[in-house]
């Protein structure tokens, strides 16, 4: 397939179109961003590690009857995917509290949810990713009932595939963000799965392994991605 034109550049990505309009080539950079864009910073070999990773992981979700955007790796820091139309949802999954959450609702980092929690955020950079619920999306005709009914399915089963994978190596699955896309009537899961868009402790200490480190400056952030690239592909 071939490179054309960069379509799109993100905070973490570059997405460029190909000879086939059905597919685009995903490149992952490593520029970081924390705190809608006023935290910014460069973590050596992000990129890389986060295709890698990702890739693992929509191999593992496909494997396990998850429909993705992902195709194939096609070098260190590209992906081929389906090109599929971004609904504006973001997806929270929640198993610990962290982050966010903490502030919200006064409970401390750490405590386990009685249940999976999902959260709904407008992905709009403009508003900061304000939170709504299902009312709002359906108002704003973001996504009809029935695909959202799918997306919250498909997202309440990727939680369980990944966190029972994670387990083996080690890895607590404390939340992540998921983006959804449509193409041809069908909802693939989009965008990456990565320490950027997750938290991922270690089972054992409790250390962040995951984007944490570069938010709150925790040192040892190249190291963590790199940990879990290891965990995952040994
Ligand atoms: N997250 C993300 N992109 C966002 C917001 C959140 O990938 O724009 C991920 C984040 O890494 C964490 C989870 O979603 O794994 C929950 O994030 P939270 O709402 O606690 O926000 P944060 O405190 O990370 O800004």
């Amino acid at each position: 397939m071939e490179k054309r034109q960069m379509i799109y550049e993100g905070k973490a990505k570059k997405v460029y179109q190909t000879d086939n309009p059905d597919f685009l080539i995903i490149e992952y950079k490593d520029d970081a961003t924390a705190f809608d864009g006023k935290k910014r910073g460069v973590i050596m070999n992000k990129g890389i590690l986060n295709n890698k990773i990702s890739a693992i992981f929509f191999e593992l979700l496909e494997k396990n009857g998850i429909q993705t955007h992902f195709v194939k790796l096609l070098s260190e820091r590209e992906m081929l995917v389906r090109s599929v139309k971004i609904i504006p949802i973001e997806v929270i999954v929640r198993n610990i509290v962290a982050g966010s959450l903490s502030k919200r609702l006064g409970l401390n980092e750490g405590t386990p949810l009685k249940r999976t929690v999902l959260e709904f955020c407008y992905k709009s950079d403009e508003l900061g990713d304000p939170m709504i619920n299902n009312y709002h999306a359906l108002a704003m005709e973001l996504a009809s009932e029935e695909e959202i009914k799918e997306i919250e399915q498909m997202a309440l089963r990727t939680n369980e595939i990944l966190k029972d994978f994670l387990r083996t190596k080690n890895i607590v699955l404390v939340d992540f963000k998921l983006e959804f896309g449509r193409v041809d009537s069908q909802i693939l899961l989009a965008d990456e799965i990565s320490p950027d868009t997750c938290r991922f402790w270690d089972s054992s200490t409790n250390e962040k392994l995951d984007k944490d480190r570069f938010r709150r400056d925790l040192g040892k952030v190249e190291e963590a991605y790199w940990e879990i690239y290891r965990r995952l592909s040994s």
